[in-house]
């Protein structure tokens, strides 16, 4: 009941990209419940995060003061207590924290800027995230920053602006509703999506036919009218062979193909040679299957396509969501009510972060770096000297100039790499050699452990400003209560930070920097402050009072002549293959309870009392032949290194399979990872590693 409460205030989750919109309720300075409330993407619906993962921003471990690392501190490693940090660091004032923070990052670039690199969050909004890259790029003249959608969607980004201009969704996922077929592909929505996920149950239920496609027999299985548990890494044969059915029975759209695509040609001949018959035995799918569900999509009047991690992080993600966009427009599935290409976003701005260009090969709204038009606009607006018009280094290869000894500083803000990096111990041995590390985070997470100077900051229920769900949905969040002792807003200190080191910024309301973005973002046209204060709005929105377009390129492509484009893909198998001492597979991911590196929903009372131990999945059979019970800890080894983990059974893991959540640092799954990365995205390969499992 209201009367319970002090305040109430409007809000959108911290967690997933479904970005459900909440209301916090505040009773004596704490946020006590949490509503879901009539947002586009939830309609009043809320996951077990949503409803209770927000006690974590009362935590004890909540960082409340500026610290720097002590003097006579034990050496770098995975090695404070987050409950007595006394033992590495001291406190210090702001100003202390600060001044010294700004002299090492000064003397760093007098010696040679491209020794400083960043990694900014999708944890933080639009504004936190534009004001970081400009940090970098104006600060220290080059483009190596980036964040988490490296290790996310930038295999998917990367096939996106390739084949049809631009790397958002063709259409929100409520489109659902008007389509009659969708495929879901190696997402896990029940479990990581999980308000979107009731709006796919709810089109099964309908009649909707819905076609599931992954390794692991996820959730939706139950409601799927087709379930194809393909070989781990096999996407491009199983795809392949899907659209080399749907060109030998001549079921493409032909209109549609010669009105808006280009290179069809090629691509129909490249695909004769995957026929059902011949990718089965790679795929695992039987060719009635595989034909079936061909028919079944390029029939249909619409059809969406969504996926996730299961497609993306695989050294050929880019090559998987080639295929994926290249069925879309081969049946005509573009441009129109209930048809699209939607790659589920898993952080709750990692859209909005990547819109306002943390990544080292684009400014904001995908602009290049590489283009001198575009940094002059850029610089004008920024009143600032040109800088680099090279692509800047991404998430692994920072970590690995880190490791070389090539870059000496790093300013983090809210990313982890200490736990999401993979092939973990190498990112740990990296941030361990830094000449300087200022870290910017709400607790003390396994990379500040590695930091020298850490800035106290906030959560996203003390935050002002705004995010951009994977729908394309940009929403106000708006601050429930303030930050612990003297923590600050991410967005202020970055500001502080760069006026210390020389930079002209003179910000003193979050929406002066949306306005700014506003100057060389076209896909913010038409939204405004005092729009969002009253509701959220999807870009591109056409005129000051439309709400924003669901769906995009019914009339066209943002690339050169409109057209969007056919790309083939070619099997190659993943980086590393079972063998006799790694028999089988590992595959990594996130479960219902926990929310990535775990930072925040371990720190959950309800979800860590849910889920309090780390765990692994297997097949039963695999289980009962190694002779393991359920509940008995086993050892996993790779050729990265060992961790010791709970076994469970679970049937929907194929035989030679290991599932590990990687949110649990006690047996962290990215020491087990592989570094390998798909040479377009430069994702690494997260979801395929030869492992060797140990009863203990
Ligand atoms: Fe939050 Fe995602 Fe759950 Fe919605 S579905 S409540 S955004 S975690």
């Amino acid at each position: 009941d209201s009367k319970d409460y002090d305040s109430e205030t409007e809000s959108v989750c911290p967690f997933c990209g479904v970005g459900c919109k909440v209301s916090l309720k505040v009773k004596d300075g704490k946020v006590k419940y949490v509503e879901g409330i009539n947002g586009p993407a939830n309609e009043g619906r809320l996951c077990v995060k949503g409803r209770f993962g927000f006690d974590y921003i009362h935590h004890p471990h909540r960082l409340t003061k500026p610290l720097i690392r002590r003097e006579d501190a034990p050496e770098k490693g995975l090695n404070v207590d987050p409950g007595n940090l006394s033992t590495h660091f001291r406190e210090a004032t702001w100003e202390e924290a600060m001044d010294l923070a700004a002299t090492k990052l000064m003397a760093l670039r007098e010696e040679d800027p491209r020794s400083v690199a960043g990694f900014g969050s999708a944890k933080c909004t639009n504004e936190e995230a534009y004001l970081f890259q400009k940090f970098i790029r104006q600060g220290f003249k080059h483009n190596n920053v980036d964040h988490c959608t490296r290790l996310c969607h930038a295999s998917s980004v990367a096939a996106l602006i390739e084949n049809v201009g631009s790397g958002a969704v063709t259409a929100t996922f409520n489109e659902i509703e008007n389509a009659d077929v969708a495929i879901i592909i190696g997402a896990n929505p029940v479990e990581n999506h999980p308000v979107a996920a009731t709006y796919f149950k709810q089109f099964a239920k309908r009649g909707g036919k819905l076609i599931v496609m992954d390794p692991r027999g996820v959730g939706m299985r139950k409601f799927a009218s087709e379930m194809l548990q393909f070989r781990p890494g096999a996407d491009v044969s199983m795809l392949n062979a899907i659209m080399n059915v749907i060109v030998e029975e001549e079921l493409y759209d032909s209109q549609y193909i010669h009105r808006w695509t280009e290179d069809w040609a090629a691509e129909k001949e490249h695909l004769r040679q995957f026929t059902p018959e011949a990718m089965a035995p790679i795929c695992g799918i039987e060719p009635d299957q595989i034909r079936r569900v061909a028919r079944t999509f390029a029939q249909a009047k619409a059809g969406l396509i969504f996926w996730g991690m299961g497609v993306s992080q695989h050294i050929h993600g880019t090559d998987n969501s080639r295929c994926l966009i290249s069925l879309a427009l081969m049946t005509g599935n573009v441009g129109k009510p209930g048809a699209g290409l939607h790659p589920l976003r898993g952080q709750n701005n990692v859209q909005g972060a990547s819109d306002a260009g943390l990544i080292p090969m684009f400014l904001p709204d995908y602009q290049t770096v590489t283009d001198d038009n575009i940094r002059a606009k850029f610089n004008n607006v920024w009143n600032s000297d040109d800088f680099s018009n090279e692509k800047g280094l991404t998430v692994t290869e920072i970590i690995d100039q880190a490791y070389a000894g090539n870059i000496k500083g790093m300013y983090i803000m809210g990313e982890n790499p200490a736990m999401s990096d993979p092939d973990v111990n190498h990112a740990r041995d990296a941030l361990a050699k830094l000449d300087l590390m200022i870290v910017q985070d709400i607790f003390l997470t396994e990379t500040a452990n590695y930091a020298d100077i850490i800035l106290p900051a906030s959560a996203l229920y003390e935050k002002n400003g705004t995010t951009s769900n994977t729908n394309r949905q940009v929403q106000r969040v708006r601050p429930a209560v303030a930050p612990p002792g003297d923590a600050r807003e991410d967005w202020k200190i970055t500001v502080e930070l760069a006026q210390r080191i020389g930079l002209n910024w003179d910000y003193t309301d979050v929406s002066e920097v949306f306005a700014e973005m506003k100057l060389t973002m076209a896909s913010l046209d038409n939204i405004t402050w005092e729009r969002l204060e009253i509701a959220s709005i999807t870009y591109p929105s056409l005129s000051e009072t439309d709400p924003g377009q669901s769906i995009v390129f019914g009339d066209g492509f943002p690339r050169a002549g409109g057209k969007a484009k056919f790309t083939p893909a070619s099997v190659i198998p993943p980086d590393e293959v079972p063998d006799a001492e790694y028999p089988m597979i590992a595959t990594t991911g996130r479960q219902l309870e926990h929310w990535h590196t775990g930072a925040m929903t371990r720190r959950s009372t309800v979800l860590d009392a849910v889920e309090p131990e780390a765990n692994c999945s297997m097949n039963p059979r695999t289980l009962k032949l190694m002779g393991i019970e359920p509940g008995e800890m086993v050892r996993l080894t790779t050729r990265r290194g060992s961790i010791e983990i709970m076994a469970r059974a679970d049937r929907a893991i194929a035989e030679d399979m290991v599932f590990i959540p990687f949110a649990f640092v006690e047996a962290a799954a990215n020491v087990l990872t592989n570094s390998a990365i798909d040479p377009y995205g430069k994702i690494p390969e997260f979801k395929f590693a030869a492992i060797r499992v140990e009863k203990i």
